[in-house]
């Protein structure tokens, strides 16, 4: 007997139509759009793209004019302000949520601060209150939206956060933020460990850098742009977009069997010496 061909590729492969409406019937949080050019706004595109249904929220009244537009665009149907560092927010969203969707079946959490005198200087010179604020920030927040996202992830869930390869190396001028993405990247191991059993899985997606408002907050960030387009294999910096397919990836059926790692999309950047 002959084996059946495979069908062939198409000429033009296109990626977003490959993955098609997996995601149809899913709702998910995303937070940290800030403008067109955020990763969480590239994931929240594709999500979308894939049939999720989205709730957005925007940092403050400052953010709105910027955001709201971008989650209209999206069909977001809840949407509102979250500042994680005030008391109170965080759990309003949920709440909310609880109340319109009864459910939730991803999170998307791109957001990250650190102060800049703090940002801009050694590991060694950081203030106690400014590394409190950028591990409340960028890191204990995920924690946090793991324990309120938890009781609604009735059909299991998938909840994401953005880290950067300083994490577990040291980059030059990435300073405070490298001991701050560690702790993230371990505590999404060790709540992908607790929450695994209830078909929760959480991950980290480790892009490469990105000219976004945050990436502009570190000191010489052309140079890491510059090396990244030398260095990776890929030769070129990724895109929004291409951060958002593997989000889709994650919170789509077809990563089941993958939960705690901290995912790479560089251009193979993490691989070179
Ligand atoms: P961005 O400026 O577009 O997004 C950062 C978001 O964080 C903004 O929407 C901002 O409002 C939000 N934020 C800050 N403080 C907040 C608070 N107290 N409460 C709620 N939201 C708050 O920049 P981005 O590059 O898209 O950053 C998203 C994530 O990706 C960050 O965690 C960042 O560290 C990570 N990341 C960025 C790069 C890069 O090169 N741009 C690379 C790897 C990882």
């Amino acid at each position: 007997m002959t084996a059946r061909p495979v069908d062939p590729l198409p000429k033009v492969w296109d990626p977003d139509a490959a993955i098609g409406e997996m995601l149809k019937g899913k709702k998910g949080l995303v937070v940290g759009i800030a403008n067109e050019h955020s990763i969480a706004y590239g994931c929240a595109v594709k999500l979308r793209a894939f049939g999720a249904e989205l709730a957005v929220t925007w940092l403050n009244e400052k953010a709105e004019p910027y955001v709201r537009p971008l989650a209209e665009q999206l069909g977001a149907t809840i949407t509102g302000t979250l500042d994680v560092s005030r008391p109170g927010e965080l759990e309003a969203v949920f709440d909310r949520i609880a109340k319109e969707w009864g459910r939730l079946d991803f999170v998307i959490h791109a957001i990250a601060f650190a102060p800049k005198e703090d940002l801009h200087g050694r590991v060694v010179d950081c203030s106690s209150e400014g590394f409190a604020q950028a591990m409340q920030v960028s890191c204990w927040s995920f924690i946090r939206m793991v324990k309120l996202a938890e009781p609604l992830m009735t059909d299991g869930g998938v909840l994401i956060t953005m880290s950067y390869y300083g994490a577990d190396k040291v980059v030059n001028r990435y300073n405070m933020m490298g001991p701050v993405k560690a702790a993230l990247e371990a505590s999404v191991r060790y709540m992908a460990a607790e929450l695994g059993p209830r078909g929760v899985r959480v991950f980290a997606v480790s892009p490469g850098p990105l000219k976004t408002r945050a990436a502009s907050g570190i000191s010489h960030f052309d140079e890491l742009v510059q090396m990244a387009q030398e260095r990776a294999p890929a030769q070129r910096l990724v895109d929004i977009a291409e951060v958002g397919r593997v989000v889709a990836f994650l919170v789509g059926g077809a990563s089941s069997g993958m939960t705690g790692d901290t995912i790479y999309v560089d251009g193979g950047l993490h691989n070179m010496a």
